[in-house]
């Protein structure tokens, strides 16, 4: 069967990587958490103090940049944890504070370019599924599968909600909904790589299905595009 890539955009919270990663472990294919990585460099900023007031850097993290080592490193259960230079920081980068900042950093085009550079990197071979906001426009605008997601900021604020509260990070949901709705904001507005909706991705609203059905959704598309 031939390989292809899939590449799946939406809004923040959206269950992409839930759905990103049921395809994966499916057909047998690499799953690549493109947030992660902005996270990491958005964690490195803070471990460096180089946001202040909303504002980053840039001279200083422009120089820094090329000691910001990312790598995922499978654990006991099977499942990728981001690393970032040598330390597991899966939980931190997940936390409101770095997802409070992490848009304006990614909003940097020397940083788009530098991560961009490496997501292609990691899914040269083909057999890849990434998730993301750019990765049907910028990083495999060539992907045979694009997908792209949305659901009700509500509906995705609760979902994070309830994520943050079972790994012991309980946070009010309204700074939840704030944070995603700002995240959308600067996501859709940034000058480099905005989130858009790619020409030919096909869009899938998951706030009224289960995971089965959009589990079985993708797996038709994916089936139709690779030809089994
Ligand atoms: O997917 P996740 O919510 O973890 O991504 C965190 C943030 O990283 C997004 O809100 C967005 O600002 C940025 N991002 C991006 N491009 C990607 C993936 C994530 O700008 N391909």
């Amino acid at each position: 069967m031939k390989k292809i890539t899939v590449a799946i955009d939406g809004y923040s919270s959206c269950g992409k990587s839930t759905v990103a990663k049921d395809l994966a472990r499916e057909v047998g294919y690499v799953y690549v958490d493109s947030g992660a990585m902005y996270r990491c460099v958005t964690l490195f900023c803070q471990q460096k103090n180089l946001i202040t007031d909303g504002k980053v850097e840039e001279v200083k993290l422009r120089s820094l940049l090329p000691q910001v080592k990312i790598e995922f490193r499978k654990n006991a259960e099977g499942k990728a944890d981001a690393y970032l230079n040598g330390e597991n920081v899966e939980s931190e980068i997940r936390s409101l504070k770095v997802s409070s900042q992490v848009s304006i950093v990614a909003a940097l085009p020397f940083v788009r370019e530098a991560l961009v550079a490496l997501q292609q990197e990691m899914g040269k071979a083909k057999g890849v599924v990434m998730d993301g906001r750019d990765i049907g426009t910028t990083v495999f605008p060539d992907a045979e599968l694009k997908i792209f997601m949305t659901a009700d900021p509500e509906v995705r604020a609760q979902r994070r909600y309830l994520e943050l509260k079972e790994k012991g990070q309980e946070e009010p949901f309204e700074a939840i909904l704030e944070n995603v709705k700002q995240r959308d904001y600067i996501d859709e507005h940034r000058e480099v790589s905005p989130l858009r909706k790619a020409d030919d991705a096909v869009v899938l609203d998951n706030g009224n299905i289960t995971r089965e059905e959009q589990k079985e959704f993708i797996l038709n598309l994916f089936k139709q595009r690779t030809g089994a």
